[in-house]
C-alpha cells in the first residue's frame, strides 16, 4: 500500500475546472433549424428490426428523427460522411466538449484530422429526463456499443445480434463492403433513448431501464452528408442485459425530412478543423 500524504483530503478538496467551457465551442442557429424543419417534407424513411441495424442518407442541410415505436426500445447510432467513411462520429470528443450525454443545442463531431459537427440536435422528447438521483442520463456518449468480443471475454457464449455486429452487416450491406471490410468503420456510438451513468461510489458504468416511450423521438439537423446506422439494441429497454434473444426488442423508425429550398441560405457546411497537421515538424 502506499501511503497516504499528510495533505491528501486537502487534494481532494480542490475544486474541478470544466475542461471545456459551453461558451468557447461554436455557436449553432437552432432558430434557424427549426423555421427550417417546421417548413421541411419527408423524403424517406427506414423501418430498424429489432435486434437488427438499417442504414440511412442523410443530405447536409437534411433533418433526420430517430423514434420509438411499439415499445421502449434504444438504439445505437453510428455517423460517417457519406463522402468520406474516414470521418466518423467521435464519442469521446463529443463527450469531452458537451458531457456525458447530449440533448437539444448540442453536437455529435468528427474524428481527427476533420472535428467538426457532423449533426446537430434540434429535438428531444426526453429532454425533460435530466439527470436521476441515480447519476442516469439519457442519450449517451459513455458507453460503447454491445459486441460479440465483450460477451465472449465474459461467458465464453457466441452472440450474433449485437449492436456491434448489427451496424456491421448493415453498413456492408449499404456499401457492397464485405463484412471483413466494414467492420473497422464500426465505432462507438450515440446510446439514442439509453439511460445510463456512472455509479458514485465505484465509478462503474450503469444502464437502467429507458424511459423511452412509444413516439419519443430525437431529431438532428444534418451538417455534412451523412451515411447513418441505426442499431435497434437486443438490450431492448437495457433494463437487465444485452446480449441474448430473451429480451423483449421493438423496432426503431428514422425519417429523413428536406427543407424547403432557400429555408437554409445563411447557413453552410461546416469547414473541416483548421488546425494546419504540422505536428511541430
Ligand atoms: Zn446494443
Amino acid at each position: 500500500m502506499t501511503d497516504i500524504p499528510a495533505d491528501a483530503e486537502a487534494r481532494r478538496a480542490i475544486a474541478p475546472v470544466i475542461a471545456y467551457p459551453n461558451d468557447s465551442l461554436p455557436r449553432c442557429d437552432l432558430d434557424l433549424y427549426r423555421t427550417a424543419r417546421a417548413g421541411a417534407q419527408k423524403v424517406d424513411e427506414v423501418l430498424v428490426a429489432p435486434r437488427d441495424a438499417g442504414c440511412f442518407r442523410v443530405k447536409a442541410g437534411q433533418f433526420f428523427r430517430i423514434s420509438s415505436v411499439e415499445g421502449a426500445q434504444v438504439g445505437d447510432l453510428n455517423l460517417w460522411n457519406a463522402n468520406d467513411l474516414s470521418e466518423r462520429f467521435y464519442s469521446g470528443k463529443t463527450r469531452a466538449l458537451h458531457g456525458t450525454h447530449l440533448t437539444v443545442g448540442e453536437r455529435m463531431w468528427s474524428a481527427f484530422p476533420y472535428l467538426r459537427p457532423m449533426a446537430t440536435i434540434i429535438d428531444d422528447t426526453l429532454g425533460w429526463y435530466g439527470i436521476d438521483p441515480y447519476g442516469g442520463s439519457v442519450h449517451d456518449v459513455i458507453g460503447t456499443r454491445c459486441d460479440p468480443y465483450t460477451h465472449t471475454l465474459l461467458t465464453g457464449g457466441q452472440y450474433h445480434h449485437c449492436c456491434h455486429s448489427n451496424l456491421t452487416r448493415a453498413l456492408a450491406d449499404a456499401t457492397g463492403m464485405s463484412l471483413t471490410e466494414a467492420e473497422p468503420h464500426v465505432h462507438d456510438v450515440l446510446n439514442v433513448f439509453m439511460c445510463t451513468g456512472f455509479t458514485r461510489d465505484t465509478g462503474q458504468y450503469f444502464m437502467k431501464a429507458s424511459p423511452v416511450r412509444p413516439g419519443d423521438y430525437l431529431e438532428f439537423f444534418a451538417e455534412i452528408d451523412l451515411l447513418g446506422a441505426l442499431s435497434a439494441c437486443p438490450g431492448g429497454d437495457c433494463s437487465a442485459e444485452h446480449s441474448s434473444d430473451s429480451t423483449a426488442c421493438y423496432p426503431l423508425l428514422v425519417e429523413v425530412f428536406a427543407a424547403k429550398p432557400g429555408a437554409l441560405s445563411s447557413w453552410a457546411i461546416p469547414q473541416v478543423n483548421g488546425y494546419d497537421r504540422s505536428h511541430g515538424r
